[in-house]
């Protein structure tokens, strides 16, 4: 197919088709709208994306994104220190706050144990969780874990890792729909399956 445009859009519109929930058609809609509102959009965005990029880090405590280190969350003192939240990803820390689900402190995973995807558990960050837990400070754990097979197959995985330190664990109750994803969950359901949730 011959391209309508130069080197320099068309590399906008590559890279904007590797954003999740764009494919070719709507990369190439969104960057003809940037480019219609250069001054409004692409500048602001474009200059977004400069400053994410140099300053967005990783918390050592917790894993979520931030520009601070410890990440606001983990700095913010109205949080419970004796409830712990284990989600797999930063997504889903993000879709629990948004739903107001709870004011505890948050534990990012970085996945989920998978053996068909290779993924052990050396890949996640059990060590951290275990010593965050192992402070004393934390009495409650709560895996909330997607409810797909891997979700699932963590959840009983990290109890067994836990049991040794006394704490209660706990799991999302099953208002989580099977093979559910928390991110897709309206802010409702991920409050009521947090504030229902069920000892493991
Ligand atoms: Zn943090």
């Amino acid at each position: 197919m011959a391209s309508v445009t130069g080197p320099e859009i068309e590399r906008l519109i590559q890279l904007l088709a590797r954003v999740p929930g764009l494919g070719p058609r709507s990369a190439r809609r969104a960057a003809l709208q940037l480019i219609k509102k250069r001054e409004q959009l692409l500048g602001p965005l474009a200059e977004a994306m400069r400053v994410a990029n140099e300053r967005i880090l990783t918390c050592t405590t917790c894993g979520n994104v931030d520009t601070s280190d410890p990440c606001t969350l983990c700095r913010d003192e109205r949080r419970d220190p004796t409830t712990l939240v284990v989600v797999e990803d930063v997504a889903d820390l993000w879709a629990l706050e948004r739903a107001n689900a709870t004011t505890g402190q948050y534990h990012v995973l970085g996945g989920v144990l998978s053996p068909l995807d290779g993924v052990g558990p050396k890949d996640l960050s059990l060590d951290r969780l275990i010593a965050r837990v192992a402070e004393g400070e934390i009495r409650e754990v709560i895996l909330a874990l997607n409810a797909t097979v891997d979700g699932q197959t963590t959840a009983h995985y990290v109890t067994e890792l836990l049991a040794p330190h006394g704490v209660k664990v706990s799991r999302l109750a099953h208002g989580v729909p099977v093979g559910g994803e928390l991110d897709y969950l309206d802010e409702g359901t991920l409050a009521a399956a947090m504030r229902q949730r069920t000892a493991m």
